[in-house]
């Protein structure tokens, strides 16, 4: 065969044939370079039959230049490729530029230039080079990624290797990880832990599908359990995935990886420099990476040899990706399992529906860890009412919540203040003229972030300083703050006990790997008495000295756009309350809202989990809602609001007329502002047995939009914003 199909990274294009040049082999998998018009392009060669493609004779095929020295990307890998694009409808292309997520990676094997400081002594520094010495200790990187460290240009750094100051090491970029040892520090197990090892350890040997639902509370050691699985893949020489929901608890995760196997594992997220991207990426590629711990982006990377696959906090909502290829990547981890024929666990204390509902219908199995871990008990749960216990006016800290505060600093003890909002105060305005700050690209109010000084669009990113006085009426010192963030509850606390060591912990304060870990070494030392924070705290974190935790605001995740309110919320609480009592201590919780008879509520007070969620399942079958119905989006957004609104009334006005499928809208987003783009979406309501993709794609395909218009569906979307 002397022509070849590659899917080529253009999503604009489809599939396109070449000839393959005397002496040149390749395969399916192969990555290839190729001409297109006078420019080179990066492909994949693909299996004709399976890429429909325009029949163009021999003679008018262009060659193919050269195949990157990088091995072919495995036919499950293909198939998952195919089957994401099918399923979430986005370019196959794009799907597979997902897989070769590193440039660097695909020009082969080589040695690269660090550099580092030396040991000389300059007698007189200019303030750059000071700069550059104070930031880059016990730093090895290129030139460019050391003047990103170190905040100057790469001028400075070069005259500072032209006076010694710095020097250069020659590194291989392909030099090999440290191996894991599965037996480095043997495990001491529960009778439950034990039984629940012994199934994981049994279907690793066994290299076949079966996904996992690992069911145990917060604190019942599930992850000891699925070590035990990391250790028969290592055992079996084959590789493992590791999903992690937030960069931020790598670390934790990486200290006790370390504990158990002896080294830390491969990790795999955006905010790895460009060399050890390309490194890893290559020693996945050809099986030396043992065990990759990443965010979602990692589960394309194109494995060798893969074991197993876990997902841990798998009911998590930031393992959908809501732009580019909108993709749940716990739903993509089990398909690739399936394609790879190994086990995948799906780890959570409190599982999505949706797994649940799969557990019960006999395609997952259900492994349950009944109990906390070392006979930790499950914290007390309270609810305070706030229409009954009300905080002083301008707080939010209700008087039950700040005895309970006074008591624990008194009796030594760790507290936690749960409050999903970043920054000062959600909303800004003028006491004179009413003014109200709100984001000029999206339709959203401006967060105040008092640390920092500005006003903040949580959406796009747009800032500015918070300024004297008004815009509108300028008069000074009249801006008012509305409703609380972590920030201002972090202020109320120091008010409330002055003598408090308070750590605030967002995502505006842990903003690197390092941050994170200093965070957990001065909790774990008890160098903090309170600890407030947003989302990032509810999980992952082990402190025994945590015995109250409080939630400012229960009631907050009921609100918005998230189409599965009352489960976040559910989760959330249920996560944060998890961190009490972890030690020998009990633990107990305190949880403020307006609704203490909502469903959810009655139920987090109760701890009656299964009451929750028969409720909520309930609800869901009534309203036909995922896992008994399907669920669509079509965001249809243009810079001109004319233009988006007959797009999306085109949209609307074609729609097929089927007797299981129910459309809403089309009508303005709630962010109908983002970014500057105008929205407007529809809301697709389908019965679990309609190929709900097959509507949607011929309803699009008939349709054709101006270039200002883009068109994104979102197949089981999450957030309705
Ligand atoms: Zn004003
Ligand atoms: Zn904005």
């Amino acid at each position: 065969m002397n022509r070849v199909r590659c899917l080529v990274f253009n999503s604009a294009l489809g599939p396109l044939d070449y000839r393959v040049p005397e002496g040149m082999v390749v395969e399916p998998g192969s990555v290839v370079l190729a001409p297109l018009g006078p420019r080179q392009i990066i492909g994949v060669v693909w299996e004709a039959e399976r890429l429909p493609g325009a029949e163009v004779p021999a003679n008018k095929l262009r060659p193919i230049l050269s195949v990157l020295p990088v091995p072919p990307l495995p036919a499950p890998l293909r198939r998952l490729i195919e089957w994401t694009a099918d399923y979430y409808l986005a370019p196959l292309a794009s799907v597979a530029r997902m897989a070769l997520s590193s440039t660097g990676a695909l020009r082969g094997g080589s040695t690269v230039t660090e550099y580092r400081l030396t040991d000389k002594q300059a007698e007189r520094l200019t303030p750059q080079r000071a700069k550059a010495i104070e930031a880059l200790h016990s730093q090895q990187a290129t030139i460019r990624e050391l003047a990103e460290l170190a905040g100057v240009s790469d001028a400075v750094l070069r005259g500072m290797v032209n006076a010694g100051l710095l020097e250069p090491v020659l590194v291989d970029s392909d030099r090999p990880y440290p191996p894991a040892d599965p037996a480095f520090f043997g495990p001491d197990l529960s009778d439950d832990q034990t039984v629940v090892a012994a199934k994981f350890v049994a279907s690793v040997h066994a290299h076949e599908f079966q996904p996992y639902l690992l069911d145990g509370v917060t604190g019942s050691g599930k992850t000891e359990t699925y070590f035990e699985g990391v250790a028969a893949a290592l055992e079996d020489g084959r590789q493992v995935l590791v999903l992690l929901p937030e960069i931020a608890l790598t670390e934790t995760f990486l200290k006790r990886f370390g504990a158990r196997f002896g080294v830390t594992p491969v990790t795999w997220h955006s905010s790895l420099k460009s060399s050890e991207r390309r490194r890893a990426w290559r020693a996945v590629a050809m099986g030396s990476a043992q065990v990759i711990v990443g965010a979602r982006s990692a589960l394309f990377l194109p494995f060798a040899n893969l074991g197993l696959i876990i997902v841990d906090e798998a009911h998590e909502v930031s393992f959908k990706q809501d732009d580019g290829v909108r993709y749940n990547a716990r739903d993509v981890a089990v398909m690739r399992a399936r394609f790879e024929s190994v086990p995948v666990i799906l780890a959570s204390a409190t599982p999505a529906l949706e797994s649940l509902q799969m557990a019960e219908s006999g395609r997952y199995e259900r492994v349950i860890l009944p109990s906390r871990f070392g006979g930790a008990t499950m914290p007390d749960i309270h609810v305070v009412d706030l229409r009954v216990e009300q905080p002083e006016r301008g707080h939010w800290i209700a008087p039950p919540l700040v005895k309970a505060l006074k008591d624990r600093l008194e009796k030594g003890e760790q507290s936690l203040l749960f409050l999903n909002r970043r920054g000062y105060a959600p909303l800004t305005l003028c006491r004179t003229c009413g003014y109200r700050f709100q984001c000029p690209n999206c339709s959203a109010w401006l967060v105040e972030h008092r640390l920092s000084r500005r006003l903040a669009c949580h959406h796009c990113g747009h800032e500015v300083p918070t300024p004297d006085a008004c815009p509108e009426c300028h008069e000074p010192d009249c801006l008012v703050a509305c409703g609380p963030g972590v920030e201002r509850i972090a202020d109320e606390v120091a008010a409330i006990l002055p003598e408090a060591r308070v750590a605030l912990v967002t995502s505006d304060t842990l903003t690197s790997p390092a941050k994170a870990a200093e965070f957990v070494e001065m909790a774990s030392a008890k160098a903090i008495d309170v600890i407030v924070g947003t989302q990032l705290v509810t999980k992952g974190y082990h402190f025994p000295e945590l015995t109250l935790v409080g939630v400012i605001d229960a009631d907050m995740g009921l609100e918005g756009g998230d189409l599965r309110a009352a489960e976040r919320t559910y989760q959330q609480v249920a996560q944060v309350a998890g961190r009490a009592g972890r030690g020998e201590k009990p633990g107990e919780v305190l949880i403020q809202t307006r609704h203490p008879e909502a469903p959810v509520i009655e139920a987090l007070a109760s701890g009656d989990r299964d009451a929750f969620y028969a409720a909520e399942t309930e609800a869901r079958r009534d309203a036909g809602a995922p896992p008994f119905g399907r669920w669509a989006a079509i965001i249809v957004s243009s810079e001109d609001e004319a233009e988006a609104r007959d797009a999306a009334r085109g949209i609307g006005g074609s729609a097929p007329n089927l007797a299981d499928v129910m459309i809403l809208g089309p009508a303005p987003a709630p962010l109908s502002l983002l970014r500057g783009r105008y929205r407007y979406r529809l809301l697709i309501n389908a019965r679990r047995s309609t190929e709900l993709q097959r509507v949607i794609r011929e309803w699009l395909d008939q349709l054709r939009f101006p270039p200002g218009v883009r068109v994104a569906v979102d197949i089981d979307p999450y957030s309705f914003v």
